[in-house]
């Protein structure tokens, strides 16, 4: 596909598919506008070409009709107008004449943002099914298509895949591009060592990942429930932690084969979740969770990260929710902060800990997409990238 770099875009009725899925609180105000602010750049290039700008993006999962309220994208165009300075016209509605006749009635370097696409998966699931016609009724608001949605780009959905089929020209935008010149050298060429980090609780959900980091990297630190799942692997008491079962056989099957594979050798645990007492210790009781990575094991992990060139980071390395399980992933951002290394955090949780913990800037990169830089870490095309 080719780059935004590459088109004449002047005076262009363009469609750019953005990720706007911001976390919204209980009164729909938004929680973290990073990926609000990551658009700005395509935007912006844009505005510079004279462009009438048509935005999609989806927000959340759309399942039943009363997510409409919850879901909607009404907020994200409020705050868009605050960021660009100039206004951003939401259109309630994902298709149809309201849609038609607003793009029809668009002035040079008007800007729209239609509601979220997957109010269509209510019907029929058409835009996470990739529906053909739905697809081509949004190709047909324009003349060039621009996939600026990393989040996205490991779906094949009809706003940010099907769309391109119908449509005369299509692109990727800075913001995409950005993360593939951040995240492709990672698995390509990282400058070693090459330390990954890995937390959080799901193993299952990153197994191919870890398969194809295992042969590139030099070591991976295992924190967050995951290191649990390992521990129970090699045998070792993890009482009432986090355990994900169907991934023990596959951490067995790691450890025996490769020694990079660094776990923690002390936790901060209770015996009750949602306690606020907790106890610091190297190994846990039949009736104690593990919930954070203890002193010893944030000084073990300082010694690989110091001796590294690059590291890739997925996965909080406890409970983080709760402040007091919040440790061990600021100790492994403030120490990384203070290192002149290639430092990139793969999205998701990891990256709303980094923005919230106000590390953003010391890292090289905070990607935006945590499913979709795991499956680009993991060596698989992508189909939002390839279309
Ligand atoms: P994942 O979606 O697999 O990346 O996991 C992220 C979740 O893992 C977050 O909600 C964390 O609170 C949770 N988590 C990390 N470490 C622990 C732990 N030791 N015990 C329970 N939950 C944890």
């Amino acid at each position: 596909m080719k780059r935004i770099d590459e088109m004449n875009l002047k005076n262009k009725k363009v469609i750019i598919r953005v990720d706007f899925n911001v976390p919204l609180d209980k009164n729909l105000k938004i929680v973290d506008d990073n990926r609000i602010k990551e658009s700005l750049t395509t935007i912006k290039y844009c505005l510079d070409n004279n462009c009438k700008i048509i935005l999609l993006s989806h927000l959340g999962k759309v399942k039943k009709e009363s997510d409409k309220v919850t879901k909607s994208l009404k907020p994200v165009a409020t705050r868009l107008s605050e960021l660009l300075n100039q206004e951003v016209k939401f259109i309630p509605a994902t298709s149809g004449r309201l849609v038609s006749d607003a793009v029809n009635n668009m002035q040079d370097k008007d800007i729209i943002l239609l509601e979220n696409t997957r109010f269509e998966d209510l019907d029929g699931k058409k835009e996470s099914g990739n529906d053909p016609e739905l697809a081509k009724f949004w190709a047909s608001l324009g003349e060039v298509f621009i996939n600026d949605a990393f989040g996205t780009c490991h779906r094949a959905h009809a706003s940010n895949v099907g769309i391109s089929k119908y449509i005369k020209e299509s692109c990727l935008g800075f913001l995409v591009l950005k993360e593939l010149d951040n995240l492709l050298p990672i698995i390509k060429e990282p400058e070693r060592p090459f330390v990954v980090i890995l937390g959080g609780a799901k193993i299952v959900d990153k197994i191919g990942t870890i398969k194809n980091l295992v042969n590139i990297a030099d070591y991976i630190l295992i924190g967050g429930a995951m290191a649990y799942t390992f521990l129970k692997a090699k045998g070792i008491e993890t009482g009432k932690s986090l355990i994900d079962e169907e991934s023990l056989a596959f951490c067995k099957e790691m450890l025996d084969k490769t020694n990079k594979i660094i776990l923690p050798i002390d936790h901060v645990k209770s015996l009750d979740m949602e306690s606020d007492e907790y106890l610091i210790g190297d190994n846990i009781n039949s009736e104690e969770i593990g919930l954070d990575i203890g002193p010893k094991t944030i000084e073990l992990f300082k010694s690989y990260l110091e001796k590294a060139k690059t590291c890739f980071w997925n996965g909080p390395m406890g409970y983080y929710e709760k402040a007091i399980y919040q440790k061990g992933t600021k100790a492994l951002c403030k120490i990384i902060s203070n290192l002149s290394i290639t430092s990139v955090v793969g999205g998701g949780d990891t990256a709303s800990c980094v923005i919230n913990m106000g590390y953003k800037d010391k890292f090289t990169h905070v990607s935006t997409g945590g499913g979709a830089s795991l499956e680009l870490l993991e060596g698989k095309e992508l189909p939002g990238i390839s279309i």
